[in-house]
């Protein structure tokens, strides 16, 4: 069976299938530059980035755009409040997103374009959809008319009467239908504005991101992602925009990423709610960030609390230890001893092959990364209990645990055999290990050797080795 990725537009898990043969678009919305990151927002652009990483790793040749929006009502407010320009604070604010996002260990998208940058082509869509009836010029402003487009209402399900009913659509005398919404916005005095036939203004929200998806991956894109407040309206209107446009199906998969709670409400700046991504990175590694946000599969609510981190925590410092301690001993061992085939060394062996099939499973049933995470502790636990005893198990078994568990926890990027990372094993092992000399040196003082040498020859199989002398004794790694 082959991938599957639920797609929010048919409600059905569907089958992946790829416009182009080996090749994979992916549209993502990204961050409106008014303010740092929070880490909810952090899980749409982690969600993105591990989708990207499974693409590769099946052998897919990936092509990921995430748009900036640097123009926007929210920029303008706080610009002003800060007394700057929203150019400078738009800049300032998408150069902390990319070092936010890359401490998170967040790979770069291969296009981050950035609305300002693409006036002319918003220009030019507005253009095709006035000539294609789809669109009105009202004082200097421009309207969808979301009539002209007969799907409109199909990702969101939403029908026309529901639109106006419950929502709470702005009274505007200037539209035809209080459904119609903004391309094109006529200047306000103070405000940024560029030229355009229909006077100075700027683009509507929507109108950016059809343009962008569009100019960067052509009139259909295979994967658009985005966070499920996202759907309705803004994706609906890149929907109407774009296909009433081209006549081309605008994207073929809709991945909806589920909001984050903080104590059981929504984490959102409006909320006054939430923790920026920069504070929980000055606290806890990124790999701890990132298997937190990743715990729960992508379109369940995920809800942090205070011990949230703590579990995740001591998830890394155990997925860390068995790579290192696997490390060591691939490295260390001479792999011309011990091949002799065990009933342990079967048995951890059908316990990796069994690893990388529930493995894949997971995450081709639309990328669980929750249960795709779950297959590799299993693992660790299984190689755990081979290690207190490696001379039943071959060094070739404990190499192919070894690479199996590290080159799936890249792709989720829990992993990455750093400076930090051997930094916090250390730190994990000195104490045990001062524990363990303790108790020898009592056993010494008893004059229990057997107690004494068989702790010595023990560490001595996992490399530790212990040293004697008149101020008593030292370990160390070999
Ligand atoms: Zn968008």
């Amino acid at each position: 069976m082959g991938l599957r990725i639920y797609n929010s537009l048919s409600r059905e898990l569907e089958e992946f299938t790829p416009l182009k043969d080996g090749h994979v678009s992916i549209y993502s919305c990204g961050p409106t530059v008014y303010d740092y990151i929070h880490i909810g927002n952090a899980r749409t652009a982690l969600v993105t980035d591990i989708i990207r990483r499974y693409f590769e790793y099946r052998g897919y040749n990936v092509k990921l755009v995430q748009n900036i929006t640097d123009v926007d009502d929210k920029i303008i407010a706080r610009a002003n409040a800060n007394g700057i320009s929203p150019s400078q604070l738009a800049h300032a604010n998408s150069q902390a997103y990319f070092d936010d996002t890359q401490r998170l260990g967040i790979q770069p998208a291969d296009v981050h374009p950035r609305a300002t940058e693409h006036i002319p082509e918003m220009i030019e869509l507005i253009q095709t959809l006035i000539q294609k009836d789809a669109a009105y010029v009202v004082d200097g402003s421009v309207y969808y008319r979301v009539n002209a487009f007969k799907e409109y209402g199909k990702l969101s399900r939403r029908k026309p009467e529901d639109l106006l009913a419950g929502a709470r659509v702005e009274v505007d005398e200037r539209k035809e239908d209080p459904r119609d919404f903004d391309l094109w916005k006529a200047a306000k005095p103070g405000e940024p504005y560029w030229k355009s036939p229909w006077g100075n203004g700027r683009p509507g929200w929507h109108i950016e991101c059809s343009s962008m998806a569009m100019k960067h991956l052509g009139e259909t894109i295979d994967i658009h992602i985005g966070g499920e407040d996202l759907l309705f309206p803004h994706h609906e209107n890149e929907i109407a925009q774009s296909e009433l446009a081209t006549g081309c199906t605008f994207a073929r998969y809709w991945v909806h990423i589920a909001f984050l709670k903080i104590d059981g409400s929504r984490m959102g700046k409006s909320e006054k709610n939430f923790i920026f991504l920069r504070d929980a990175l000055d606290k806890h590694p990124a790999e701890v960030i990132r298997h937190f946000l990743i715990s729960a599969h992508y379109r369940h609510p995920l809800d942090y609390a205070s011990d949230s981190l703590h579990t995740s925590e001591s998830a890394i410092k155990r997925l860390t230890n068995c790579l290192q301690a696997l490390k060591k001993i691939a490295e260390t061992a001479d792999s011309t001893q011990n091949q002799k085939s065990s009933d342990e060394d079967k048995c951890l062996m059908a316990a990796i092959q069994t690893m990388q099939t529930r493995f894949a499973e997971a995450m081709d049933t639309d990328f669980n990364t929750a249960q795709a995470m779950g297959t590799i502790f299993s693992l660790i636990t299984q190689v755990n209990k081979s290690l207190m005893d490696p001379t039943e198990v071959s060094i070739k078994t404990l190499k192919k645990a070894y690479n199996v568990i590290r080159e799936t926890s890249q792709i989720l990027g829990i992993y990455s055999m750093d400076e930090k990372n051997v930094e916090d094993t250390f730190t994990y092992l000195k104490p045990l290990l001062e524990l363990l000399l303790e108790i020898r040196q009592d056993a010494r003082n008893k004059k229990d050797w057997d107690t004494s040498d068989r702790i010595r020859d023990r560490l001595k199989q996992i490399n530790i080795e212990i040293q004697d002398s008149h101020d008593g004794s030292t370990w160390k790694l070999l």
